[in-house]
């Protein structure tokens, strides 16, 4: 595979929105990683992010109120999980198509979970009344030299992946099944529905990692953005990458590597350390009961390699999601 191609979401970011960020010395990071990051103190940075969610496109129409508060927070989480930010406010935008005081409850609780876990604080935000949209604004704090950003990977670093991936993927595929579900399919479909953001990974890793990022449009795609932004390549070990004994069992013998790699939605890090911190990762794999999984390393060559166990390369037939995308 090439470098990441510019694809029209983000050509539209840097065409239109690039040129609306005028110069400020507090701006310590603008358009183009997973959250601004802004000087606020001496010691800290201020992070801040915003995503939206819309009705029909980053979820059903019908699905569960408290799903839909939990992942609306769980998103932006999962952006200051990649800054190594310990999240601190949010604001909620929400635009409801009628009242329906039980749903918004269930909204509520689902939003509530997760705040409380994580010691966010809803400060502020908007209601309106239109086809149902949620946004999402947050802010976090990140010691100013252990910030972790995209264009910090360096030549040599081996490349890690938090929990597993493709689950949400494939938890789509069975959300639209119309049978009954296996124990382990429901759990792939709440994956999907319930993401959890690996705040505490980001801030333990923080201090090591050399670049990160969060993987919602899937691993080739997001990877792709380190490797533009730090000027490197990678190779990648298809067997290395972590799989879920759920999604396993779904694929059964027709193992689709394609569909792992450029599957969204699944909310875990990529992250890049130099060699010198294998047993450092190791023991925060174990302290936390999460796996981190090493999946390759960072080289000179640009563009992105993988192989299978065989030691052949493999070509991706796909790469990520895009909104504005043709196809
Ligand atoms: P993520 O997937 O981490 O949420 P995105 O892919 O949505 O990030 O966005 C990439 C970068 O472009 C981010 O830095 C984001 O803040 C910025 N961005 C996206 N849309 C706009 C916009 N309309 N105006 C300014 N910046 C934008
Ligand atoms: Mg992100």
């Amino acid at each position: 595979m090439k470098s990441h191609k510019e694809t029209p979401e983000f050509a539209l970011i840097n065409q239109y929105f690039k040129q609306l960020t005028t110069p400020r010395q507090d701006v310590v990071l603008g358009v183009g990683d997973d959250a601004a990051l802004l000087q606020v103190s001496e010691e800290r940075l201020l992070v801040v992010s915003v995503d939206t969610m819309v009705s029909g496109v980053h979820f059903f129409e019908d699905v569960a109120a408290d799903a839909l508060g939990h992942k609306a927070l769980a998103v932006n989480l999962s952006d200051m999980a990649a800054m190594g930010a310990e999240p601190s406010w949010a604001t909620l935008a929400l635009t409801l198509p009628e009242v329906d005081e039980q749903w918004i409850v269930g909204f509520c609780r689902g939003f509530a979970g997760l705040a409380n876990r994580y010691n966010v604080s809803l400060v502020g935000g908007d209601t309106t009344r239109g086809p149902l949209s949620v946004t999402v604004q947050i802010h976090g704090m990140v010691p100013k030299h252990q910030v972790m950003r995209r264009d910090g990977a360096q030549v040599g670093d081996d490349i890690y992946v938090t929990g597993s991936l493709g689950d949400a993927a494939m938890g789509l595929k069975f959300h639209e099944s119309s049978k009954a579900l296996t124990a382990g399919q429901q759990t792939l479909v709440d994956r999907l529905e319930r993401p959890q953001p690996r705040v505490e990974a980001g801030v333990a890793l923080r201090h090591l990692a050399h670049s990160a990022i969060d993987l919602s449009d899937g691993l080739l795609a997001d990877l792709g953005h380190i490797l533009t932004q730090s000027g490197v390549g990678a190779s990648l070990q298809l067997e290395r990458l972590p799989l879920s004994a759920e999604l396993r069992a779904a694929m059964g013998d027709d193992m689709d590597w394609s569909r792992v790699v450029s599957a969204g939605d699944d909310y875990e890090l990529c992250l890049t350390l130099p060699v010198a911190c294998r047993e450092a990762v190791a023991a925060v794999a174990r302290q936390l009961s999460l796996p981190i999984s090493r999946v390759g390393c960072v080289e000179a060559e640009l563009g992105l390699r993988c192989f299978d166990k065989q030691g052949k390369s493999w070509h991706p037939p796909q790469l990520g999601f895009d909104h504005f995308s043709a196809g």
